[in-house]
């Protein structure tokens, strides 16, 4: 098994550091796991910037390497929250002024708010805020190919009051996953919604799963998007079942932004 969405004391909101993750990973028996702390460019948040010190978590992400590779199969990664403009060109830069091993793309924030905020959820109808989430990842991906997988691609229905109807957000999502599969890139299975509780919805829901397969589409990762040593591995096993049911008989890592796909 294998967890590619991990984060550290390096993203503003985990508690555990980086060995101790780690750690977790090894005991839990994992195969192998991507370390992707945050970096949200211009988010727009005092309390939590979502600033990553790049030269100090390539150093941590380095030592880790060194330390415990021999034990786990370790690939250095980042999870970037993209915005259009300046913030995939910041995105950009971060990116490829290190040789990272796996890059994720989200999109936590927009240039009105953060997606789980009063600002963007509310005061409009839950079609318009679907649109918007769904049109930034687009327009980000049409901008910035130097990713590997999209996370939590719904995200967004973590945060409105009920979940879209597959006829409000399929559209969108299917326009970005041509955009995805025509650059050869991946989407996740996000097991953290066990974790909140939202296993009837899934991340990504069952119609965004299917469809990316029917299109042709190959590279998936599974990542617990676990925020403390506990939750490292929670669900990848149920992760795995779920690709399975859709007919993925394989499970992506990267190594050096290059896809291995191993057996289910
Ligand atoms: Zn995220
Ligand atoms: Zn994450």
């Amino acid at each position: 098994m294998f967890d590619y969405h991990l984060h550290s004391t390096f993203s503003d909101d985990a508690r555990s550091p980086m060995p101790d993750v780690i750690e977790a990973a090894i005991a839990q028996g994992l195969e192998g796991i991507a370390l992707t702390d945050h970096l949200d460019p211009f988010y727009q948040d005092d309390e939590y910037p979502w600033e990553l010190d790049l030269p100090r978590y390539w150093d941590a992400l380095t030592a880790a390497e060194e330390q415990f590779g021999g034990r786990i199969r370790f690939a250095k990664g980042i999870e970037l929250g993209m915005t259009q403009g300046e913030g995939v060109q910041a995105c950009e830069d971060a990116v490829t002024a290190y040789p990272f091993d796996f890059v994720i793309a989200s999109v936590h924030h927009t240039k009105r708010a953060p997606i789980h905020t009063a600002r963007f959820l509310e005061g409009r109808p839950m079609a318009a805020v679907i649109e918007e989430y769904y049109t930034e990842v687009l327009a980000c991906i049409r901008a910035f190919k130097s990713y590997d997988v999209l996370g939590h691609l719904n995200v967004i229905d973590r945060y409105t009051e009920g979940y879209a109807a597959e006829s409000v957000y399929m559209p969108y999502a299917e326009e970005i996953l041509k955009q995805a599969i025509a650059d050869g890139k991946g989407i996740e299975v996000n097991t953290s919604t066990f974790r909140y509780g939202m296993a009837d919805r899934g991340t990504p829901t069952p119609a965004i799963l299917r469809r990316y397969k029917e299109l042709g589409g190959e590279i998936v990762t599974t990542g617990s998007d676990a925020h403390d040593a506990r939750s490292v591995g929670a669900f990848i096993k149920e992760g795995e079942e779920i690709l399975l049911a859709h007919g993925f008989r394989y499970v992506a890592t990267f190594r050096g932004h290059v896809p291995t796909l191993h057996k289910l």
